[in-house]
């Protein structure tokens, strides 16, 4: 498919402006070669009603938000689209109560919960490992000043962020809330968000030395003399974590727990990896991509992301919801 997305919010209001206009575009999104069916895999398939679909060899019964994060939602996809769009063309996004007012939504919890739920969705699942040369380093993200008083480090999180120098430039970045810089916990990230081969830019912490052993080139910089900054080393790094906490503060008014600040970063990401997108509606093409094509994610686990859950297979859900239901079919093209 053909990156197909709004320019303007004179087209999206335009695109966009009913429940079959939001469906069909999730359909072209979410099987861009047609119709396959998530058991099956065949392309044949029949309409059932507005909604449902229903496969024409194995019958599974599906639908085309079913598997996605719009799965079993009361909102219609209107709502749901115009909150993607709010999100993705606001330059530094949208806090929860932001999002609330632009929508009018009843509760602030929706509002929250859908934020989470898009946040979820802005890591492409395989996406590209950074590469060429690659700055390294580790800071600490606090906690409410007033809270942070007289305590130690414990309430503030600490996050490894990875910046590749695009010569005098930034190119991507990842990052990744750790419980310690321990050369494993330190090593783990790199070799999960660095390719092979290339050079890993650090400081002299001593969670770096077995970089090399990873199959990284390393570089080493150390401070050469007193007056001279950390933040001077890595110049790059320093940049984006002092962005990071400006995002924090501002957008988000430093109102993020810890358990919750992984999915922060994960916004932070998307957001800086495609800062220099000439279109925002692109950004709303890559939101509403990612979204139909990662589990719906349970409220529970939203709430609570520290708990591990076993996982629900793809679709089962939807299976038993429509079960029951006395079903007039039609046929319908595979295309
Ligand atoms: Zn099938």
């Amino acid at each position: 498919m053909e990156e197909e997305y709004p320019r303007s919010l004179m087209e999206f209001e335009k695109k966009f402006a009913t429940e079959e206009s939001c469906r069909e575009y999730l359909f072209r999104m979410r099987w861009p070669e047609g119709f396959c069916c998530p058991r099956c895999g065949n392309p044949v398939f029949w309409t059932i009603g507005k909604v449902l679909i229903r496969c024409a060899a194995c019958r599974h019964l599906t639908s085309v938000t079913a598997g996605t994060i719009f799965q079993d939602t009361h909102t219609p996809l209107t709502v749901w689209f115009r909150a993607i769009w709010w999100v993705t063309t606001q330059k530094n996004g949208a806090s929860a109560l932001g999002l609330q007012r632009i929508l009018g939504l009843k509760s602030y919890e929706t509002a929250w919960t859908w934020l989470h739920k898009f946040r979820r969705a802005m890591v492409r699942p395989g996406r590209e490992l950074l590469s060429g040369r690659v700055e390294v380093d580790e800071c600490y993200i606090g906690a409410p000043e007033e809270e942070m008083r007289g305590r130690g480090s414990a309430d503030k999180a600490l996050v490894v962020v990875a910046v590749e120098e695009n010569g005098s430039a930034i190119g991507r970045i990842r990052f990744r809330l750790i419980p310690n810089a321990s050369a494993a916990t330190l090593n783990k990230f790199l070799l999960e968000s660095i390719a092979p081969g290339s050079v890993v830019h650090t400081d002299g912490w001593r969670g770096y030395r077995r970089v090399t052993s990873c199959g990284f080139v390393h570089e080493v910089t150390v401070l050469k003399s007193k007056g001279e900054k950390a933040s001077e080393l890595l110049p790059r790094v320093h940049l984006v974590i002092s962005l990071l906490k400006r995002w924090l503060m501002g957008t988000h008014q430093g109102a993020v727990s810890h358990k919750h600040l992984d999915y922060y970063l994960d916004e932070f990401t998307f957001r800086f990896n495609r800062r220099k997108s000439m279109n925002r509606g692109k950004l709303f093409y890559r939101l509403v991509q990612q979204a139909v094509a990662i589990e719906p994610v349970p409220l529970d686990k939203i709430l609570h992301p520290e708990k591990k859950q076993a996982r629900k297979l793809h679709g089962r859900k939807a299976l038993t919801k429509v079960a029951g239901i006395t079903l007039v079919s039609k046929p319908a093209n595979a295309a």
